[in-house]
């Protein structure tokens, strides 16, 4: 959603055939070629600006990127975006993978299922200096590395959210979700869940989600890596003194990367391969 008009979004051919009036893929390709502007600007506005021009630049990407990042896109690199497609056909899904789908009755029925036989302890700082690792043989890491060394370096810059739920009836947007992308509008996106898996229930359950900084001392939830130039130099210097160390990084936070679901969970697969678990 653009000022009260919606797109099909991520950009594929409806969406060209929406701002251009082109309807095959030729004429999508040489129109992205007319209004793409050259430039040699490797972060996330110049890569855009290069490949679909400052239209479609200003319509999806600049405001929601300033908002879900609170920087300027000009700042931010561009493997941000490189995760979601453009499309030359009517295909309009967010991902290519083969098999996608969500957890049935959710994430944390799925956890609370992984974790079924197994103890967990819950409200124990494990950063505490009262806390005993030595009773453990192996320690799996997940938490924000900084803290892990007491921001021996400083703190990384984390991207929060606070969540603004809405219980209705009926249906509110017709879609799981809708972005929207003018900085104007405080929330980046709005989610109705019933589309994921129940579209037909009288009720339906509306998030709204607002990008916020995380800060350490307050009480946001860190969230999003802020893969920057700055942030990134500063990890490595996290990242060289966890090298040796016996407790394994993981996840988001432990390493200070942007997964995506998919690759959080085959990144852990592989990190329990090795650790012949
Ligand atoms: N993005 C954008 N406009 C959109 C959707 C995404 O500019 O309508 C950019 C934004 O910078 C975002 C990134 O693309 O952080 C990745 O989008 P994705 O939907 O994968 O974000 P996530 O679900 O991880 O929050």
């Amino acid at each position: 959603s653009y000022k009260g008009q919606i797109f099909s979004f991520p950009i594929n051919l409806f969406t060209l055939y929406q701002l251009y009036n082109v309807t095959t893929p030729q004429q999508a390709k040489d129109k992205l070629k007319e209004v793409s502007v050259k430039t040699d600007d490797d972060s996330l506005e110049g890569h855009m600006l290069s490949t679909v021009g400052p239209e479609i630049y200003n319509t999806f990407v600049k405001g929601y990127t300033t908002k879900q990042w609170g920087r300027s896109p000009k700042n931010l690199p561009s493997f941000i975006i490189k995760r979601l497609p453009i499309r030359f056909t009517y295909d309009d899904n967010y991902f290519n993978d083969k098999y996608q789908g969500i957890p049935t009755c959710g994430y944390t029925k799925m956890f609370e299922n992984l974790l079924e036989g197994i103890e967990v302890k819950l409200e124990v700082d494990f950063l505490s200096s009262s806390f005993d690792r030595s009773d453990y043989k192996k320690i799996i890491y997940t938490g924000p590395i900084d803290a892990y060394y007491d921001y021996k370096y400083g703190a990384l810059e984390y991207r929060s959210l606070s969540f603004e739920r809405e219980i209705l009836e009926g249906d509110f947007q017709g879609n799981a979700v809708v972005n929207y992308t003018e900085e104007e509008v405080p929330y980046t996106r709005i989610i109705e869940h019933k589309h994921f898996s129940d579209p037909k229930n009288s009720i339906t359950v509306v998030t709204k989600e607002y990008p916020q900084e995380f800060d350490v001392a307050g009480d946001t939830e860190p969230y999003y890596p802020v893969n920057d130039i700055k942030n990134n130099n500063k990890y490595k210097q996290y990242e060289n003194l966890s090298t040796g160390e016996s407790v394994v990084f993981g996840g988001r936070l432990g390493l200070y990367k942007y997964y995506d679901m998919d690759q959080v969970i085959a990144a852990a697969l592989k990190a329990t391969e090795d650790l012949c678990i």
